[in-house]
């Protein structure tokens, strides 16, 4: 018997893939490490704490509802592993967990639709607890119906950083203020290529517009200097420059977010070729135009091969599967002429985000030596400036070794942007010459326990 064609990921991406191949009587196996479809926009809140979708999903509700029913229609169709992690993975297997068991799940073609994560750029004093990432303060909101404090402070940069202010401003939360890092200058001269983005651009307006008429101040072009705890060490306040001013806000929480990074270590683990993405300043899996990596029969979509927002993500899910039919000797989806024009349309609106909400780079290489860089590992910005400095290398896995960067829990998915930014500045070369962390399983923690059950 040949093994099954997977997919990875049920969100927007996974769902269309899934699709595509149902509709050509295939029967894929669908894994996804959340316990409901719908992958990171439209994240399914508990059980007990559901709500309607406008209030969920706002502007996105009635293609929530649109996803879920696609999903659900799937089902029967499908072999659905929810609640199921990739852990490991290599040519013809993956490496899962579930809570029943571990085991190896076997796969003659592979789509990759992991989506994609928060990209951080430290600041001193962020480790405090009430510190957040901007997509985890939401994963609080949509999944657990939970604020994640009652004054909240947002900063950071990229589309998300409005929009989840604003489902605070509306759950309730005292937004505070909303900190833009970045220089806003220069953003509003692509502003013609954000202006082709059309609903999802105008919606940005709304919420910007939305916060001010709250009375919700925003400043642009500000830089974060450190986070401040108060007397029972949680988190209290921020201070920034803006312009030449220095300020302070305090809160009682707050979300930071430098925009995504794609979940791309699946692709990796299984032998994909990367190349360095100069817009979004990030290694991303090679692809061809219809999500054909560089390993036969391992197809890319969605966040996980480039960071494009939702729509996009359901484009690339249907085209990696139709490339998939093709490659097996089926014809292509009657969508795909449409679905590939639809892609390309967008490449100006992405280029424009990229532009406008830069990571802040320059900052990430500036961090002063004592801001903890690795958690995982208690690692600094000083304790790797020196590990650049005493062995002259500058190639980030050599410094890795030589001080542990990035071996923690979380195997540099949070570290290593920052990390990278660091060595560069340190030994003098461009960013793309450092490379990045090499993925090793297992890619989430996972408790030997669970490991064990597979082998009973
Ligand atoms: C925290 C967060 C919140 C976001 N919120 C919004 C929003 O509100 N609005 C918006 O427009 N955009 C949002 N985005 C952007 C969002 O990523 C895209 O808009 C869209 O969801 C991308 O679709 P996708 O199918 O490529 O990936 P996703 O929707 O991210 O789906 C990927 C799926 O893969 C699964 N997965 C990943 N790794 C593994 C693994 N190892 N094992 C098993 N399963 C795995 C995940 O559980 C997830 O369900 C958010 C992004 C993040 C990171």
């Amino acid at each position: 018997m040949t093994a099954p064609v997977v997919i990875i990921g049920a969100g927007p991406a996974g769902i269309a893939a899934a699709g595509v191949l149902v509709e050509a009587g295939i029967r894929p196996v669908l894994i996804d490490e959340a316990p409901k479809a719908g992958g990171q926009i439209f994240r399914q809140p508990q059980p007990d704490l559901l709500r309607p979708p406008k209030q969920l999903y706002g502007f996105d509700a009635a293609r929530a509802i649109a996803n879920f029913n696609a999903a659900a229609s799937l089902e029967s169709e499908i072999d659905y592993l929810p609640n199921t992690q990739v852990w490991g993975a290599a040519h013809g297997m993956l490496h899962v967990v579930n809570a029943d068991k571990a085991f190896v799940q076997p796969w003659s073609s592979l789509i990759i639709a992991s989506g994609a994560m928060d990209r951080i750029c430290p600041v001193k004093g962020w480790t405090a607890p009430g510190v957040y990432s901007l997509g985890g303060a939401q994963v609080a909101l949509k999944a657990d119906a939970s604020l994640i404090g009652r004054r909240v402070l947002f900063a950071g940069t990229g589309p998300l950083l409005y929009l989840v202010a604003y489902q605070y401003a509306l759950a309730g939360a005292r937004v505070v203020a909303v900190l833009e890092t970045g220089r806003p200058r220069s953003a509003w001269r692509h502003l013609p290529s954000l202006m082709s983005g059309k609903a999802t651009f105008v919606r940005g307006l709304y919420y910007m517009a939305a916060l001010r008429a709250r009375g919700i101040a925003i400043h642009q072009g500000v830089e974060l200097v450190e986070v401040m705890r108060g007397a029972d060490e949680k988190v209290a306040a921020l201070s920034f420059r803006h312009g030449r001013r220095d300020a302070i806000l305090s809160c009682n929480a707050l979300a930071i977010g430098h925009g995504l990074k794609a979940e791309s270590q699946i692709a990796d683990l299984i032998g994909a070729e990367f190349s360095f993405d100069a817009g979004q300043r990030q290694w991303l899996p090679r692809a061809d135009l219809d999500g054909r990596s560089t390993i036969p029969n391992v197809y890319l979509a969605g966040d996980g091969m480039s960071v494009r927002g939702s729509d996009v993500a359901e484009l690339t899910g249907r085209i990696a599967a139709s490339a998939l039919l093709v490659d097996a000797g089926y014809a292509a989806h009657p969508r795909l002429s449409r679905d590939r024009r639809l892609v390309e349309r967008s490449a100006r609106f992405r280029r424009g985000l990229d532009k406008a909400f830069v990571y802040p780079h320059a900052q990430a290489a500036s961090l002063p030596d004592e801001v903890t860089v690795c958690r995982c590992e208690e690692l600094t910005a000083g304790a790797i400036r020196q590990a650049v400095l005493a062995s002259g290398e500058t190639e980030i896995n050599r410094i890795k070794a030589f001080c542990r960067v990035g071996m923690g829990r979380c195997q540099g998915r949070i570290c290593g942007p920052v990390t990278a930014e660091l060595i560069a500045v340190t030994g003098g070369v461009p960013i793309e010459s450092v490379g990045r962390i090499r993925a090793q399983a297992p890619l989430k923690p996972v408790p030997l326990s669970e490991l064990a059950k597979g082998l009973s």
